[in-house]
Order: structure tokens, then sequence, then C-alpha cells
């Protein structure tokens, strides 16, 4: 689906269910340029949708990743071994792309090892301030919004006044996965200071527009106060140390989260770990 003149969006399966996706986004500059890339197989339907738009995927100049995880970096070693792009992502997530492990990812995540078609080298590390040119006045700036990865980068489009968020901003009623909840809050508070953004372009929700970005960015603030506020209550009421593992089960029923597949579990427990041991997260929260 095309969003605006040079940004498609490409809405790309995770398994059977229809509620599982992942968004890759195109940008058609002087070349093509990928955001994000779905698990390992999804090039087949990237290059048979530029197939579809008149262009061709030899055009497919960058790849960039927002992160390492497999639903965003999947077909990335397809895609180049096919075009000869240079991949992209921030320093801190590009081990993971480069030497995808699944059991060296915390927590370890055996069973998706088919999910990832290979390593690929990062060839052009992006960090906080970088910018690409597109070609046709298209530019992008990088921002570092850590939180749910270390690495994970966000990428706004001036020309379109359109922002690529990755998985940054956690929709209410899907898995809470993060790393880091304090710099989660700080990450998110910086695009909701964006002035006069048009185009919000998520990876696992419907795009928006104007307005109703502003809400998304605030309902995403209101899941995760919840969700601290039901991890603190739980903790209090356990006797001991707090078992993160039980404490997600308990947090998917209250949080009424279905589908979530089984290895989300110890990805919802990780965020629960980070989530006790946070410091400042009540003071950040309440700003
Ligand atoms: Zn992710
Ligand atoms: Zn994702």
């Amino acid at each position: 689906m095309q969003i605006t003149p040079y940004i498609h969006a490409l809405k790309t399966p995770l398994g059977p269910d229809p509620g599982r996706f992942v968004y890759v986004y195109l940008i058609y500059g002087d070349g093509i340029t990928v955001i994000d890339t779905g698990f390992n197989g999804t090039e087949k339907l990237i290059t048979g949708y530029i197939r579809s738009t008149g262009r061709d995927p030899s055009e497919i100049r960058l790849i960039i990743l927002t992160h390492a995880h497999p639903d965003h970096t999947g077909s990335a070693k397809a895609l180049r071994d096919l075009t000869g792009c240079t991949i992209a992502a921030h320093p801190l997530d590009a081990p993971s792309i480069e030497h995808p492990d699944p059991m060296l990812l915390k927590p370890p995540a055996p069973g998706m090892q088919s999910l990832v078609g290979g390593g690929v080298p990062v060839g052009r590390p992006l960090e906080e301030g970088a910018v690409i040119d597109c070609g046709n006045g298209l530019v992008l700036d990088v921002l570092s919004t850590p939180g749910h990865t270390p690495g994970s980068i966000s990428l706004f489009l001036k020309k379109e006044m359109a922002l690529f968020t990755g998985d940054t901003v956690q929709a209410p009623g899907r898995a809470p996965i993060y790393t880091d909840p304090v710099a989660l809050v700080r990450s998110l508070r910086r695009f909701a200071a964006i002035p006069g953004i048009r185009h919000y372009l998520p990876s696992h929700d419907e795009p928006a527009q104007g307005k109703e970005t502003y809400q998304r960015f605030d309902e995403s603030l209101a899941y995760i106060r919840r969700i601290h506020a039901l991890i603190k209550e739980a903790a209090a009421a356990a006797p001991g140390t707090p078992d993160p593992l039980a404490l997600a089960g308990r947090l998917s029923a209250e949080l009424e989260l279905s589908g979530v597949p089984g290895h989300h579990v110890a990805f919802i427990a990780r965020s629960i770990e980070a989530d006790l041991a946070a410091q400042g997260l009540d003071e950040r929260l309440g700003e």
C-alpha cells in the first residue's frame, strides 16, 4: 500500500494468526531503501511488491534494520544476496544481526532458528544523528530510541514528516517486550515532542496520520504505566523474591493478551525483570 508518493508499506505475516504481522516499509528515492525485512522468506513478498509497482528489486541499495529481532532481520540476508545492498543498523544490535543465535538472545529462544535466513554484515553503523540520503530530496534522520532493545533506532523522514518507530511504541494488547523501561519511556516522550508528524509508521500496529499519532504515543505510555503498576502489585503480594516467569503468566492474563506465542512468555518475563530492576521508573512515568 502506498502511504505517500515516496513511502510504501507492506504488511507481512508472522505466522497463521492474522493479528500477528510486521510492516516492511519501502522508500522510493533514487534507489529503494528497505526498512526492516520480516521473517525468513519475506524477501519473496518484498520483491514481488516492488515489481508490482513497476520498479525492480535490483534498485534496493540499503536495508535499515530498526533492531536485531528476527521478525525484522529474517530476510535481510536473502535480499542482500540478491541485490548486493548494504545493511545498516545500530552498533549495539549489530552483533545479533551479524551472528544470529537464538540461544544468545536474552532470554534464549530455541525454535527461532528457521525465522532468520542467516547473519549479514552490518556495513553501515547508524548512531544518533546519522543522516541517510535516499535521493529525490529524501533524507532520513536516525534517532537512537533504546528501550525495546539497546540498539533500537527510529527514522524520521522530514520531507514527508514521517516517523518509522520499529517496535519502540508498544501497542496495548500486545506482549510488552523491553530491556530497559526507563529508556523506553524516554524514547516515547521524545517522539511525543516531535511537532507536526503527519505519518506514524510502526512495525506491529497500523500506520496512523496526524493527531492520531500522538494518541498512540499516549496510549503506549499509559500501557507501560499500567504494566508497571501490575508488576509492582504482584511483586508486593508474592512472598519472597518475585519470580519473573510466574509473574509473566499472571501479567499475560491480566492484560488479556491473546495469541501470544510460547516464547513470548520468556520475553515478557525479561521485561518484568527489567521493570523490577529499573531505577527511577516511577519518576519517569509520572513526569
Ligand atoms: Zn522487536
Ligand atoms: Zn518486532
